[in-house]
């Protein structure tokens, strides 16, 4: 991947993964660039296609497209961050990343995002005004 490419959808992102939000100056693994729609299931390297993500974000979603949302038990597509807004899909409480619809709970549930470190962190991240 081309290196303006890379800076382009980091920058978009203001440095913070696309679907937990986390600053990647607080993360000890690199970002990467993630294909929202993954090759595998023909998505494409065009900007529209990619999110900045945490390695965890990204690992745990690998070439997923969907999940099922754990309320309902009825499947659904993930997050799509070119496409939906995140505010509508998740909020913060005291560290924790609350899916506030299917998608938003099918997302936040498969891409792990509420590990206790990862809650630990964002509350400490809260505390200093950084999320
Ligand atoms: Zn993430």
């Amino acid at each position: 991947m081309a290196k303006e490419v890379r800076e382009f959808v980091r920058t978009r992102a203001t440095g913070r993964c696309e679907y937990c939000r986390l600053p990647e100056a607080v993360d000890e693994w690199p970002f990467h660039v993630e294909h929202i729609v993954s090759r595998q299931h023909g998505g494409d390297s065009e900007i529209e296609n990619l999110c900045w993500a945490c390695s965890r974000c990204n690992l745990n979603k690998g070439p997923n497209l969907g999940s099922i949302d754990p309320t309902s038990g009825d499947p659904v597509l993930l997050y799509h961050p070119r496409k939906q807004l995140w505010s509508e899909h998740f909020l913060m409480d005291d560290g924790r990343i609350v899916g506030i619809t299917a998608i938003g709970r099918a997302t936040a549930r498969l891409l792990g995002m509420n590990s206790s470190s990862r809650i630990e962190l964002r509350r400490r991240l809260g505390d200093l005004g950084e999320l």
